[in-house]
């Protein structure tokens, strides 16, 4: 069975992009366009890891990631922030929320495709 990621991004552009680089490495893609949905979503389904947009309307993701983390159902599963915010003290906040790593955009479809293997294999 195919390992499942929740990708919880805003923007069509990178949701359509990484939805098409995850299906084609084989993963199953669970979309959600605000953090309040991905939420309802995690507790109504298990998946493998979040894929978790920063800048989000409504609640953030770094918000969202707090809340995974304080949820003892769901704080184990691996999350993984995108983000544009590249300086040293954004990401300091980032890392603080509870992620397991912070990928850039605009992203590098290989290093995406490769953090997320080593993180949960194929
Ligand atoms: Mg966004």
């Amino acid at each position: 069975m195919s390992k499942k990621v929740l990708y919880i991004e805003d923007n069509q552009d990178n949701m359509s992009l990484v939805v098409w680089i995850l299906e084609d490495e084989g993963y199953e893609v669970v979309q959600a366009w605000t953090a309040e949905e991905g939420l309802e979503l995690l507790a109504r389904q298990s998946v493998d890891l979040v894929l978790m947009d920063i800048s989000l309307p409504g609640m953030n993701g770094m918000e969202a990631t707090r809340v995974i983390r304080a949820d003892q159902k769901l704080a184990a599963i691996p999350v993984f922030a995108l983000t544009a915010h590249a300086i040293s003290e954004e990401r300091g906040r980032i890392a603080a929320s509870g992620v397991d790593k912070i990928l850039t955009k605009p992203l590098d479809e290989e290093e995406l495709v490769e953090a997320i293997r080593d993180q949960i294999g194929t």
